[in-house]
């Protein structure tokens, strides 16, 4: 039996979780969980598993009088805590933004497995944690369906047998949009993707591709692959989910309808995924036809962006990623256009001052400088 912490159980991976542990519950127990401000979906989580510990922001007193035999953790630090808890053996962190880090780091630190979906985690911090997971001689497991697709692809081959990593992407909402044309495009579009149903925040970061830029530096920390050997493709129909070259020149690709449960089974079982099909499986006695389109760079420059940013290392990751999560909140309220997303993130990276080798805690306070930073040229324009 394998005991979960889930952190970011109500939002859109959270859920989708909750219901995989509940289809498997012979090999899976939900012992510990931790909500935003849904403090109705903890109740309902608390009156469906016996939960030894959960978070949420705010205290819930009435609630932990109610559940006695439960901790009750909340408050800033209050993530930072629960993983250091003792009774479980792998953390599935699907948090959204850099509050993923450092519960992730800490949790490395208490010897736990970690199933991350939280991409920010590797992106700011990629190079002390996996530092730390080597160190604790724990297993690191991707829920992204393109990173899950490699780990797939790469079962049963040598790492030095592989070519590159091909990722690919559904180029987002604005896919078939001129950047002329995504001058005045409205948040309600934006948020309209094609292929997959996510949160609000990963929506928005794959209309402007910040999120396969992201991806690309979550594949570099996850694989150990220079980002040299990480090639972006676009791929509208999503059924690839991405592949892995050889070099003896054969691909191997992992292919379904798109379906979050899928990878995040996939690293809850891992290495045992078993079980009956999650998806909606291909028709093949149907025609139907998978294309794919180079990335253009200068149409997503965060795309570029991100290879280069994450070739510095460093602190550049925090940066990056503290001013595109405040830049699109900005979007999110209606404060500035999408094309404007970027403009934000190019200026805050010009901006920042470099450091090689960042503390955990510098990395906390880069992500917030570049955020502050953001939120500054935004309020003087
Ligand atoms: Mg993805």
């Amino acid at each position: 039996m394998k005991k979960i912490l889930l952190l970011g159980a109500s939002g859109s991976i959270g859920t989708q979780t909750v219901d995989i542990i509940k289809e498997h519950k012979d090999q899976l127990q939900l012992v510990g969980a931790s909500v935003g401000s849904k403090t109705d979906y903890l109740e309902t989580l608390l009156e469906e598993f016996s939960l030894e510990f959960v978070y949420s922001i705010n205290e819930q007193s009435e609630l932990a009088s109610k559940y006695p035999n439960t901790r009750f953790y909340f408050g800033d630090k209050g993530l930072e805590e629960i993983v250091l808890e003792e009774n479980y053996d792998l953390l599935v962190n699907a948090l959204v933004g850099f509050t993923g880090f450092k519960p992730t780091l800490l949790a490395v630190q208490n010897k736990k497995d970690i199933a991350l979906a939280n991409k920010e985690t590797l992106v700011a911090g990629g190079d002390i944690i996996n530092q730390a997971v080597k160190e604790n001689g724990v297993t690191l497991l991707p829920i992204d369906s393109e990173h899950s697709a490699i780990l797939q692809c790469l079962q049963g081959h040598r790492r030095e047998d592989v070519k590159r990593l091909i990722i690919t992407a559904s180029g987002g909402a604005f896919r078939n949009k001129s950047r002329a044309e995504l001058a005045n495009v409205t948040l309600e579009d934006a948020l309209n993707h094609p292929t997959w149903s996510m949160g609000n925040k990963i929506t928005i970061d794959s209309a402007t591709m910040m999120n396969k830029g992201f991806e690309i530096m979550e594949a570099h920390y996850l694989f150990d692959i220079p980002y040299s050997k990480i090639t972006p493709v676009i791929h509208p129909e999503s059924i690839i989910h991405s592949m892995v070259e050889f070099n003896d020149g054969t691909i191997m690709a992992q292919m379904s309808n798109p379906d979050m449960r899928l990878p995040i089974r996939y690293a809850l079982l891992y290495p045992n995924n078993v079980g009956d099909s999650c998806v909606k499986t291909m028709d093949f006695d149907k025609m139907f036809s998978m294309t794919f389109k180079p990335v253009d760079y200068s149409r997503y420059p965060l795309v570029k962006i991100a290879k280069e940013i994450g070739g510095f290392g460093g602190n550049f990751g925090s940066i990056l990623n503290g001013a595109n999560d405040e830049a699109v909140d900005l979007f999110l309220k209606g404060h500035i256009k999408f094309n404007e997303i970027e403009n934000y993130v190019i200026k805050t990276l010009k901006k920042a001052h470099f450091i090689k080798h960042p503390s955990a805690e510098e990395l906390v306070s880069y992500n917030k400088w570049a955020k502050e930073f953001v939120r500054n040229i935004w309020a003087n324009n």
